[in-house]
């Protein structure tokens, strides 16, 4: 198969506000082949920012764009994609958010292969790294922002229990921001309207920086309330930070790498941020096969492997057949706030089964399909025109 077209899509809704809401707009990448097969991925990235990485004219022969990179090339199997990956990244050596902006093509080329041989992603990585191809079910937990008061998270708090979870992340918002007592009353709420049966997550959404004093103080406060762990106390690359916030061993475990845009970062935060928890969007990363390196990294070192996923159920399917097969790896970061937007992208999103899991299917490629009907309304168009060249126009979808 050939690859005839590689269109970035920018959504999203109406109005955007400066929530740490992630899924108010998108970029969904689709990838055409000439047998007829289309690809999907999802980027968690400006939308923007990323576009230009599609289409940006060349500057030397180490700024080279990605559909530059990639239309015409053969495409047949999984070996292709790391082929695709190494020219991408070399062709675009000296564009400094390749990677980020590269996910979406990534996961939508792994799309087609697994469409193509007709099998699930998971099984194709099992193959290659020649692990067991078993799946397991997850225990999904809702991520959600903070209320803005106490008394609004435990409503919320509340609210998801009713819905069945068994578990819940809050994060962001008021965390960090009004004090330790504010602090420490948030997260009360959460585990009191959750219940005690529960697991909950806290994430301070990278509040404090560089100072793992203050961190280390509210994992130890936080700790009476038993969360699973505290997620990004510190900025996404305080590397030495993390290592001594938990070099102090807090009751708490540390969890971070959301922010990992390569897999240096990741591998970084593992081996010396000493986190017990690593979190990888695999639509920041590069797609797939990093995330999939940073698992079997998380699998040498002890660390626990789980998704980051703030945005639809198209980039919730690539961050599941990531780790669907490692029966340790057991939670998963489900959306359950996202904007119309980002529940309206695929037709058939990964249901909560009457056992409170969630698993990856065995449809061919991610397992899911986008809903082009449903997106159309948010689709903007863009154009970017240089000089008197149009460089990139959307194409209908
Ligand atoms: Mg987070």
């Amino acid at each position: 198969m050939r690859i005839v077209a590689v269109d970035p899509f920018y959504l999203r809704m109406p109005e955007i506000t400066s929530a740490a809401d992630g899924t108010q707009d998108t970029l969904l990448v689709r990838i055409r082949t000439d047998a007829g097969i289309d690809g999907w991925g999802e980027c968690d990235a400006s939308p923007l920012v990323s576009i230009a990485v599609y289409c940006c004219p060349m500057s030397h022969g180490n700024i080279i764009n990605i559909r530059t990179s990639l239309i015409g090339e053969t495409v047949d199997g999984p070996d292709d994609v790391l082929r695709l990956s190494e020219k991408v990244l070399r062709n675009g050596l000296d564009i400094q958010q390749i990677q980020h902006a590269y996910s979406g093509a990534e996961i939508a080329l792994w799309d087609i292969i697994g469409k193509k041989l007709q099998k699930p992603i998971y099984s194709l990585l099992a193959e290659m790294s020649a692990t067991p191809s078993t799946p397991h079910p997850k225990l999904p937990y809702a991520s959600v922002l903070f209320g803005d008061t106490p008394e609004d998270t435990y409503h919320i708090a509340v609210a998801l229990r009713e819905q069945g979870y068994h578990a819940a992340k809050f994060g962001w918002g008021p965390m960090g921001k009004f004090g330790e007592e504010n602090d420490i009353a948030l997260v009360r709420a959460a585990r009191e309207g959750m219940g005690s049966d529960t697991q909950i997550m806290i994430d301070a959404g990278v509040v404090w920086g560089t100072d793992y004093e203050t961190a280390y103080k509210r994992a130890e406060a936080f700790a009476e309330f038993s969360p699973t762990w505290l997620e990004e106390p510190l900025a996404p690359d305080a590397i030495d930070a993390y290592s001594s916030l938990t070099a102090k061993n807090p009751r708490v475990p540390i969890a971070a790498g959301e922010g990992s845009n390569t897999y240096r970062m990741a591998e970084d935060l593992i081996t010396h941020g000493g986190v017990q928890f690593v979190q990888i969007d695999t639509g920041r990363i590069g797609g797939i096969m990093p995330s999939f390196q940073v698992r079997r990294l998380a699998e040498q070192h002890g660390v626990q492997y789980v998704n980051h996923t703030f945005k639809s159920h198209l980039s919730l399917a690539a961050a599941l057949h990531v780790f669907a097969t490692n029966p340790d790896f057991d939670l998963l970061e489900y959306p359950a706030a996202g904007s119309e937007l980002s529940q309206r992208i695929v037709k058939n999103p990964f249901p909560v089964d009457p056992d409170g899991m969630v698993c990856v299917n065995d449809l061919p490629g991610l397992g899911v399909q986008v809903d082009i009907d449903a997106i159309c309304p948010y689709l903007v168009p863009v154009n970017i025109h240089v000089g008197t060249e149009t460089v990139f126009q959307n194409t209908f979808l």
